[in-house]
């Protein structure tokens, strides 16, 4: 079977990063979270109090900045490393995610990450998920899928995965939360969440994580041949 890049965008916690993450499992092959690259820049940016809007003051940002994924033996999953920093658990807090649509709008940071995601599947084999990864980053990719699942079951997802860290978040913060990063990630001026003609639209609302991992698989096996 020859390897084949697969895609997979949507919006915010829609599930994309659990069944990204499956499938690459279940073929052996490397699984890239984008969107834990932007979270990462952010946290820098954050900590760094540097002011985004100035683009020289990004350029020079970036510039400092080193980013890998590497294998956790407890997890089983890729840490996300910041400067040999691991920021896994940083990079999910809400602070992040309150600035990270407005950090990852930003030209430099987006030419910055896609370099570095377009050379991680140079050699194929590659399952990565994000928002603009079969529009822009792998336009090429042999399985794109677009997945979606409905607003408030998103909502509920992300708050209990948000709820067993931080006992103190409200559903109404993860609403707002959800609903301004798809707003700002489907409006930016570059490379704004879209569907790709070509992806597949996998509804997963009323699907158990099995069931939208076996779909998934059939297509890819399908790409594969
Ligand atoms: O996937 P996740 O929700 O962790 O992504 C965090 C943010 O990173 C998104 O809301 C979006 O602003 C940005 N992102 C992006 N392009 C990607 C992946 C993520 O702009 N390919």
């Amino acid at each position: 079977m020859r390897p084949i890049i697969i895609t997979l965008d949507g919006y915010s916690s829609c599930g994309k990063s659990t069944l990204a993450r499956q499938l690459a499992n279940q073929l052996n092959y490397v699984f890239i979270d984008s969107g834990a690259m932007y979270r990462a820049i952010t946290l820098y940016f954050l900590r760094q109090h540097i002011d985004w809007n100035n683009a020289a003051r990004v350029k020079k940002a970036l510039s400092g900045i080193t980013l890998y994924f590497q294998y956790n033996p407890i997890t089983g999953q890729s840490d996300m490393f910041l400067n040999d920093e691991n920021t896994e658990a940083l990079i999910r807090d809400m602070l992040v995610s309150e600035h990270v649509s407005e950090v990852a709008a930003i030209k430099e940071v987006r030419e910055f990450a896609v370099a570095q995601q377009q050379k991680m599947g140079e050699k194929k084999g590659i399952v990565m998920d994000g928002r603009d990864i079969g529009t822009t980053v792998f336009p090429n990719a042999e399985l794109k899928i677009f997945v979606t699942a409905d607003p408030a079951i998103r909502v509920e997802r992300r708050f209990k995965e948000l709820y067993e860290r931080n006992p103190n978040i409200t559903i109404e913060e993860v609403k707002n939360n959800l609903e301004m990063r798809d707003y700002i990630d489907s409006n930016r001026e570059f490379s704004p969440l879209r569907q790709a003609a070509d992806a597949i639209v996998l509804d997963n609302s009323n699907l158990t994580r099995e069931e939208q991992l076996a779909i998934a698989l059939e297509w890819a096996k399908e790409k594969m041949i």
